[in-house]
């Protein structure tokens, strides 16, 4: 594993850490927008996540906490979603349970009419996690060590990876460069898009939440950490345009309306402790990207988590390293989740040339 910077400095350590069943919108959305099918196993796939890091001992660590995340609704059109949903993933077989009210300040606030519970949750500091996976692996990763270029195998020869410093022969390569794929691929540049996403971390003297909340269909999330730190994030919508870039500084427009947010859910005066962001690579639909980039298949791509990586790359890389070495092609996931949907839809083929 070669990285650019140190293991996890980029979105995987900058995140919420909700290991989230599902997506961050609700799963009636999921189904319009998705399919049936699709929809159904992400649900499925993302609890295959939390079982894998379960099994990897994740929920061993000092902050792990199984804490149901609520998808909070604040207006009648997303309650009454949100009641369809729990009626659907009821039908679908996934237990989730509707709740009117509650004792914390998200509902001390009087602003949620309804919220969605997922009861097998979890949340994590995300550093915590990268550093317990990154141990395990050993001497394998490396940093500070940019891939500038990928020479694909041509039958002859494998593939050699390199970087200022190091060459690397191998049989195949698994590029997973989130929304910096488009540097080494120039044709998946227009694929996985850059997306920022902002937090802070506060304290608010007696505030107490006891889910990890989803709010305003997905767009805002806050919860609270096993010290009683909350952390929120989210409000790119309100500036889509300019939040689509690759500088991971914060910005002051989403900061504030970040703090108005947390300000208004918590319904008390609050302290920021710390600001950041990161960059996510966002699909066209939503949907990660994975499959092979180069024609002789010896080069993939994962990625394209969209704001869904803790909930859904343990799974996912599983399932695309499996396909990739064993040439195991029986995982539903590597059709559902086929980079080739995307090359189809823009009457393209798969890039053969690195940059
Ligand atoms: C603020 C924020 C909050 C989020 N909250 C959640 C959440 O609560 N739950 C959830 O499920 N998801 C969340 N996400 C999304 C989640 O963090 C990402 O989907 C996930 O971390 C993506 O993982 P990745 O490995 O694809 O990308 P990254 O973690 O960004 O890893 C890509 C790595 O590739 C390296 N790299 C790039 N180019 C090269 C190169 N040429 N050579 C070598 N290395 C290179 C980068 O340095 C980087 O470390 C959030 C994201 C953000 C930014």
């Amino acid at each position: 594993m070669l990285e650019r910077h140190t293991p996890g400095s980029g979105a995987s350590t900058r995140n919420a850490g909700f290991l989230m069943r599902g997506m961050a919108e609700n799963y009636k959305s999921a189904l319009d927008n998705l399919g049936h099918d699709t929809a159904r196993n992400i649900w499925h796939w993302s609890e295959e996540n939390l079982l894998g890091l379960k099994a990897e001992g994740v929920d061993k660590l000092p902050s792990f906490r199984p804490t149901p995340s609520c998808l909070l609704a604040f207006e009648q059109d997303e309650a009454d979603a949100l009641v369809e949903s729990a009626r659907l993933l009821s039908e679908d077989g996934f237990g989730a349970l509707l709740v009117e009210s509650g004792t914390d300040s998200a509902w001390a606030s009087g602003l949620p009419l309804l919220g969605l519970v997922n009861p097998a949750d979890a949340t994590i500091n995300p550093a915590d996690l990268i550093s317990l996976l990154v141990a395990k692996l050993g001497s394998i990763v490396v940093g500070d060590q940019e891939v500038h270029a990928i020479e694909a195998a041509d039958g002859q020869r494998p593939c050699i990876v390199r970087t200022a410093t190091l060459e690397v022969h191998c049989g195949s390569v698994l590029v997973c460069t989130n929304a910096d794929a488009g540097r080494l691929y120039p044709s998946l540049a227009g694929v996985v898009r850059p997306n920022r996403g902002q937090m802070l971390a506060l304290r608010a003297r007696g505030a107490r939440l006891d889910y990890a909340y989803y709010a305003n269909h997905g767009h805002e999330y806050i919860r609270q950490t096993p010290d009683g730190t909350i952390v929120a994030g989210g409000c790119r919508k309100q500036h889509a345009e300019d939040e689509r870039t690759s500088d991971d500084r914060t910005s002051d427009p989403v900061q504030r309306d970040i703090e108005a947010f947390a300000r208004g859910i918590l319904d008390q005066p609050i302290e920021i402790v710390a600001r950041w962001a990161g960059t996510m690579g966002f699909s066209p639909d939503g949907v990660p990207l994975v499959g092979p980039i180069t024609p002789e298949q010896s080069v993939w791509f994962c990625g394209g988590f969209t704001g869904h990586g803790m909930s859904l790359a343990y799974r996912t890389a599983a399932g695309v390293v499996s396909a990739m070495l064993d040439g195991i092609d029986s995982d539903p996931l590597i059709s559902a989740f086929a980079l080739s949907r995307v090359w189809a839809a823009r009457g393209d083929s798969a890039p053969s040339k690195t940059s």
